[in-house]
């Protein structure tokens, strides 16, 4: 890490990074002694933060809605002191843009429709003026605060509009941008009927980021069929109006030594001791994620109860963990599929808890980082199973954490991460009975086999880091 934030010291101690995305890196909480603001947790913050540090810059975005309201426009982030310090601006979004541009657009329309569940997405078309309207509001944000010599990156599929604003408000700015969701393909995307929009929003960029070069292909295959513009496949370059814009393949990662040191710490040592206590010398099987109705967690319950039935003999002897973070609890899939998890949940331990454990423990909270770590290292099996994903940090999470080199992950075909953990046990999270049988070959796994399987996909996270991310896209940045 120390090596990577060096050479992006190089590029970023000259030029200001300006971050826009949806959300801020810190929330405003109120406390006795005034508000205070609490850092975020995604991989998106770890990786930026030092660097907006070193950089003295500014993140563009919206505090969520859920901390006390704020009257100031910037506020300087220099805690921990010693560490440098970088500016958070806020978006104020009024109810009608958090529900139409936030909980509609966004996550009814494009989150479905990009992960491919077009039966789930919804076309509306005052839900499509308001998230308009609200990227050109992030934009004007952002036209107001930066300066031509600024490193603007944008952030994904809520501002896919900004970088087009940005560049027509003021052509000397010159953003980046960067999609953390799959980009669907030609078939599925020209479904939506503001399809060019969004395109020629992208491409307002210098430069678009993938996690797949898939996903890549998809989305120059779109800009070549929808736009009729002038592509380079091979190269990753459109060319439209005069201007080149690249677009390329980064597959995000995590904060792997963080990962690997916490899993080390003897915090974390005693508290897989006390779960171990607890569990005896049961088999844990865990799931970690957002309850999400991409995730394939209901899938993942019958692929257990199939599990449960087939192999008697592990009755009582596996204890699922299940932990979920409640998200999107406004909108109405999320709610019916929650229902959904809870009742399935309730069927299977009805069903197999006899005289012995309910084999499902369920958590449906988010939990700290340390916790987190500790089931990591506590687990002989995670089941990262969605239906489809972008990348999912949850698998290379485990990963960096299985310090012990015991464990084995169970990974969907569909996860962007499939690519990259080729030594994982790789499943269609749809087809139950031979996610069943891949539960009990990661059981009857020997020894030796586990840890080959682990040391090769450790090996690949300590080389592609969250930091070699930034640097790789940044890389023809001068
Ligand atoms: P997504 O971005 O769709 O939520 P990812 O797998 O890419 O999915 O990232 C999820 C992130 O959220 C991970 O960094 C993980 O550590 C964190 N996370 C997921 N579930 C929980 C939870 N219950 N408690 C705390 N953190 C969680």
């Amino acid at each position: 890490m120390i090596g990577e934030l060096s050479q992006l010291r190089d590029l970023f101690a000259s030029r200001r990074l300006v971050v826009v995305s949806n959300r801020l890196p810190y929330n405003p909480s109120r406390t006795s002694r005034g508000i205070r603001y609490v850092k975020g947790s995604g991989g998106l913050v770890t990786a930026l933060d030092p660097i907006l540090r070193l950089s003295n810059g500014l993140w563009i975005g919206w505090d969520g809605g859920t901390g006390p309201p704020i009257k100031r426009k910037r506020v300087t982030i220099s805690e921990p002191e010693g560490e440098g310090s970088y500016q958070i601006r806020f978006v104020d979004l009024t109810e009608k843009e958090i529900g139409h541009y936030y909980y509609s657009f966004s996550n009814r329309t494009l989150w479905p429709l990009f992960h491919n569940f077009i039966g789930m997405s919804h076309f509306n078309s005052t839900h499509w003026m308001t998230y308009f309207k609200t990227n050109a509001y992030f934009a004007g944000t952002t036209q107001e605060e930066a300066n031509p010599s600024d490193i603007i990156w944008v952030h994904d599929y809520h501002l896919s509009l900004v970088p087009k604003f940005i560049r027509y408000q003021n052509p000397d700015l010159r953003p980046y941008f960067f999609l953390h969701t799959p980009f669907p393909p030609y078939d599925t995307f020209r479904v939506l009927p503001w399809c060019k929009p969004i395109l020629e929003g992208f491409l307002g960029s210098e430069k678009i980021g993938f996690h797949l070069k898939r996903y890549a292909d998809n989305f120059l295959e779109c800009v070549e069929k929808i736009l009729n513009a002038d592509v380079d496949r091979k190269r990753g370059v459109v060319e439209l109006e005069g201007r080149k814009v690249k677009v390329g393949a980064h597959p995000i990662s995590i904060d792997y030594d963080a990962f690997q040191d916490m899993a080390m710490t003897q915090r974390v040592d005693k508290r897989v001791q006390k779960h171990r206590k607890r569990i005896g010398d049961r088999v844990v099987i865990l799931g970690v994620d957002r309850l999400d109705y991409t995730k394939g967690i209901k899938e993942r319950l019958l692929a257990i109860e199939r599990f449960l039935e087939r192999y008697s003999k592990f009755r009582n002897r596996v204890l699922f963990i299940q932990v979920a973070v409640p998200s999107r609890t406004r909108v109405e899939e999320y709610r019916v599929m929650k229902k959904e998890v809870d009742e399935t949940i309730g069927r299977i331990n009805g069903r197999f808890t006899g005289e012995g454990w309910p084999p499902i423990q369920y958590i449906y909270r988010s939990i700290p980082r340390e916790e987190l770590v500790a089931y990591y290292r506590l687990a002989d099996i995670a089941l990262v199973t969605p239906g489809r994903d972008g990348m999912n940090l949850i698998a290379k999470e485990y990963v960096a954490s299985q310090v012990d080199k015991k464990g084995v992950l169970i990974l969907s075909e569909f996860a962007g991460a499939a690519e990259e953990l080729t030594e994982a046990l790789l499943v269609n999270p749809y087809d139950i009975e031979t996610v069943s049988e891949t539960i009990h070959k990661a059981i009857e796994m020997p020894s030796a086999e586990k840890r080959r399987r682990m040391e090769g996909m450790q090996d690949l996270g300590r080389r592609k880091d969250i930091y070699s991310w930034v640097r790789d896209f940044f890389e023809e940045v001068a």
